[in-house]
């Protein structure tokens, strides 16, 4: 039996070094986790090794989330990054009816909103002058959509703010939106993009596997169907990020699965720019009211997902992002020790999350960001939404630096 570990020996991970605790695993788990280390690539691992590290315990866990670190450090350094940017949702009205959702509302419900286009782009216009680069544009699914409103919607925000990258519509909104006009779903794509829309959120994915996600929503866009607007996308030259939401109705293999399909479809089009854990948010939902899921991630849930996305998606996906409103402001941090090199979005409002129950807030300004990134030993960077453009942020003495600057100092 694996001994069982302190909170605070759990949370001490991040002053471990790799050859202290390797001799304290078990055998055959070392081997796999030295594999990865040694190749920097979660590929070379067999679906039987990955599971039993997802399973791991006690001092093995403690190893796995010490060599995500360690991996972090070689496969994407000591900066971390966030991006300025607001998440616009345009409306909460749905038809969808996740159990895992406590945002959307009926359309006649006291407190149900849809934004004009020209709100959304006043919106976007607001955004720029406070410094954002991206708008997140994300939204319930309201019956009787006109035909064309996710093109509309991409007119209006380019036409008002020409420079802001938008980065818009989760799967299912691809798939009403073929569903509302009748285009293939290539065309529909290849439409978007000409009219502005700059990347996918590749949300809408929970767990990828149909039978849990008939626990979650019998509605929702199948695994099948997620796979091939992702696919489609990436052939469209519109790039995605990939997520994964845990702490619910799914097993630790489900992870596995997840992460090792986002890989296959990574070598096959090379479109995720990062991969996503989402905690699922259980207090208002009524996936937890009717006793479907657990009560959201534990801390080894939470640290374990992003130490096992770290070395299974290695040199396939090397940014791992975590999602800041999910957690609060320590285990973020955290997460950014056991693997995880990016912060997201500043967001300046976000309302999925905080319907359902989640505390950490509707902003972290950029200044935050930097401080909580410095507390830990990092270096803050500004992206943007494709990681092509990184520049480093030290508030500290109000200097920017550039990325050959930082890393100069760095490895000197
Ligand atoms: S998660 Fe999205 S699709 Fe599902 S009910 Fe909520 S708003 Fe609708």
């Amino acid at each position: 039996m694996p001994r069982q570990l302190t909170p605070s020996e759990l949370e001490s991970f991040p002053s471990l070094d790799w050859h202290e605790i390797a001799p304290r695993l078990t055998p055959a788990l070392r081997a796999s986790i030295e594999k990865v280390l040694e190749s920097q690539n979660g590929s070379d691992l067999s679906l039987d090794q990955s599971c039993a590290l997802a399973a791991a315990e006690g001092d093995d866990l403690l190893g796995l989330l010490v060599a995500a670190n360690l991996l972090r450090a070689e496969l994407a350094g000591n900066i971390v990054t966030y991006v300025v940017n607001r998440n616009i949702n345009f409306t909460n009205i749905c038809f969808v009816g996740c159990k895992f959702c406590a945002f959307s509302r009926g359309p006649r419900e006291s407190d149900a909103y849809f934004h004009s286009l020209a709100d959304m782009a006043q919106k976007a216009v607001e955004a720029w002058q406070f410094g954002a680069t991206e708008v997140c544009i994300q939204g319930g699914l309201p019956r009787g959509l006109p035909q064309f409103y996710y093109r509309d919607l991409l007119r209006a925000v380019k036409s008002a703010v020409p420079g802001m990258h938008i980065h818009a519509f989760s799967p299912m909104e691809i798939v009403y939106g073929v569903e509302l006009t009748g285009m293939p779903l290539a065309d529909y794509l290849f439409m978007l993009r000409d009219n502005g829309l700059g990347t996918l959120p590749g949300t809408a994915a929970e767990i990828l596997d149909d039978e849990i996600r008939h626990i979650l929503s019998a509605n929702k866009l199948s695994t099948a169907q997620w796979v091939e607007v992702i696919r489609t996308a990436h052939r469209c030259g519109i790039r995605t990020t990939s997520t994964l939401m845990y702490g619910h109705a799914e097993t630790p293999a489900h992870w596995v699965r997840q992460m090792r399909l986002l890989r296959e479809i990574q070598s096959e089009t090379g479109g995720f720019t990062e991969f996503v854990p989402l905690g699922f948010v259980h207090q208002n939902t009524l996936l937890f009211q009717q006793r479907l899921a657990r009560t959201g991630p534990t801390l080894i849930e939470h640290l374990k997902v992003h130490a096992l996305a770290r070395l299974l998606l290695a040199g396939s996906i090397n940014n791992i992002q975590v999602s800041w409103v999910k957690l609060n402001r320590r285990l973020s941090q955290l997460c950014l020790q056991a693997g995880a090199n990016d912060y997201g979005g500043t967001l300046m409002e976000e309302n999925i999350s905080r319907e359902a129950g989640a505390t950490a807030g509707q902003y972290t300004s950029p200044e935050d960001f930097q401080a909580l990134i410095l507390e830990i030993g990092r270096i803050p960077a500004e992206r943007n939404t494709t990681y092509s453009r990184i520049r480093i942020k030290l508030p500290l003495n109000e200097q920017d630096w550039t990325t050959e600057q930082a890393l100069e100092a760095e490895f000197a």
